[in-house]
């Protein structure tokens, strides 16, 4: 590669002979997408999911040179594709040194750039701007002002100023013309205040804007996207309707539609594999992966959870995070060397989820930790069923139908749980058809007991305490003769008096 010219006349001869391409920021990022599609590189890399719904739709605003907005709940990678278009930006762009709205030095907006060429003429040094420095980014609140967004001036400045052009007046720049040359992301739009979409608009449109009354002229160069939540930007009132109109194309995110697409953006996301001086080695079960996953997804049809915000991916990032944690405690404590997480830590990472959920009245009523377990316990129970479909389970819930119970905790270790369980005829087997290969270790083992044991409870074939004892989903069959002992036959705790009609 050539050197990159480094004064006025060295860039003017440059441009000439189409070694440096000068073009809008909008034909910039068409022609390096074009380039991209015609070498089949993967336009976003680590976004999951979208190959057929979201990136196609993402592909045309940009060949259509349009400014747009995603509109998607909470978690659907909206802001990790807007930053992506950064990279279809020419790695750098020559600017006018120290230019705070980076102007091109062949045709600087500001007044000090102009100046600035007419002195030092084509000796002007030139600056190279990467493309990192060409993506701004701002959260939509309700007080962002004017000031923040666009700018401000000095009223006694304009006022001296008189009639002059406004442009000569001394301006502090917003975030707006800051990312003149660039791409300004704008993330929940419609938390804007109706003026400042005003603004948006005109300097969009006219390419200037009111400030403080005196009308400053900004014809900036921007490519302007969006996110908002679909609810938020559809209702009536929210965002002017002239900006909707100069806003190209809406573009819907969604959730991962298949277990497989979202556990492939966990596996990709989650903080895992635990690296550091003391690490041990993790083996996540398949079994807890899909579980992790099923929880997000029975979340989002719960009716017990807010629809409208939604239930963000970041849901089952954190709960396998945090189950991870868990199993790592356990290990620690049981001096065990290899980490695996059970069914029963995703239900010890309650706190990884709650905070991840608007509830509904009903789901208020309920309580969120709740809530959260009653999720997980469905999640268990769709895992279960898929894994273990015409499994004969008579064998093990007939040993705790006719009395049998067992103690178990999520601090137990792993041959603790494994002898504990050994008793129970059948269990072993179903263990090894839960997808364990024969030879596993025993904390491995033990995550399959556990899976297979909560995958029970989780469909009501057997019961189990809060405080993890199992025992037969009806009440143990009594002897003839009164039992000395009360036998335990609640997995809910009841006040007193209080009928049990859990099962
Ligand atoms: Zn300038």
């Amino acid at each position: 590669m050539l050197p990159r010219p480094a004064t006025l006349s060295q860039l003017r001869e440059a441009v000439a002979s189409g070694a440096v391409r000068r073009r809008t920021v909008r034909d910039e990022i068409r022609e390096n997408l074009i380039a991209r599609l015609r070498a089949k590189h993967t336009l976003f890399p680590g976004i999951i999911g979208y190959d057929e719904t979201v990136v196609p739709q993402i592909v045309n605003a940009v060949l259509s040179r349009h400014n747009f907005i995603l509109l998607g709940l909470r978690g659907q990678a909206k802001s990790r594709i807007l930053r992506a278009l950064a990279e279809l930006l020419d790695e750098a762009i020559p600017v006018v040194p120290g230019c705070e709205i980076h102007d091109d030095p062949l045709g600087p907006i500001c007044s000090a750039c102009r100046a600035r060429v007419r002195l030092e003429g084509d000796g002007l040094p030139i600056a190279w701007l990467p493309r990192e420095a060409r993506y701004v980014e701002k959260l939509a609140t309700p007080d962002v002002t004017i000031a923040d967004m666009i700018g401000d001036l000095d009223p006694i400045k304009a006022a001296r100023a008189n009639l002059q052009l406004s442009d000569e007046l001394t301006m502090h720049y917003g975030l707006l013309p800051r990312a003149n040359r660039g791409i300004f992301a704008i993330n929940e739009l419609p938390d804007l205040a109706g003026k400042i979409q005003v603004g948006l608009f005109n300097i969009l449109q006219e390419g200037d804007v009111q400030i403080k009354g005196y009308p400053v002229r900004l014809p900036l160069d921007v490519l302007l996207v969006f996110s908002a939540n679909p609810e938020d930007y559809t209702a009536r009132g929210k965002i002017i309707t002239p900006l909707k109109d100069r806003i190209g194309s809406e573009i819907r995110t969604h959730y991962p539609a298949s277990r497989e697409d979202a556990m492939a953006i966990t596996a990709q996301e989650a903080w895992v594999s635990r690296t550091g001086q003391d690490a041990v080695a993790i083996e996540v079960p398949d079994f807890v992966r899909e579980v992790v996953e099923e929880v997000a997804f029975q979340a989002r049809q719960d009716s017990k959870i807010d629809k409208r915000s939604g239930v963000s991916q970041r849901l089952p990032i954190s709960l396998l995070e945090n189950a991870v944690s868990n199993a790592e405690r356990r290990a620690l404590l049981a001096g065990e060397t290899v980490v695996v997480p059970r069914v029963t830590d995703v239900y010890a990472a309650l706190p990884a989820i709650t905070g991840k959920f608007e509830l509904e009245y009903e789901g208020e009523l309920r309580g969120a930790d709740n809530v959260a377990r009653e999720i997980i316990r469905a999640a268990v129970g769709n895992v279960f069923s898929g894994r273990l479909t015409g499994a004969d389970l008579r064998q093990v819930t007939e040993w705790f139908d006719l009395g049998g119970s067992l103690q178990a905790h999520d601090a137990l270790a792993a041959h603790e749980l494994v002898a504990r369980t050994a008793q129970v005829q059948g269990l072993r087997d179903l263990a090894n058809q839960a997808g364990i290969r024969p030879d596993a270790p025993a904390p491995v083992l033990a995550a399959a007991i556990d899976f297979v044991l909560e995958g029970l409870y989780a469909q009501k074939k057997i019961s189990r305490s809060d405080e993890g004892r199992f025992h037969g989903a009806e009440p143990p069959r009594r002897p003839p003769r009164p039992s000395p002992e009360p036998v335990p036959d609640s997995d809910v705790p009841m006040g007193a008096g209080k009928k049990k009609y859990y099962n």
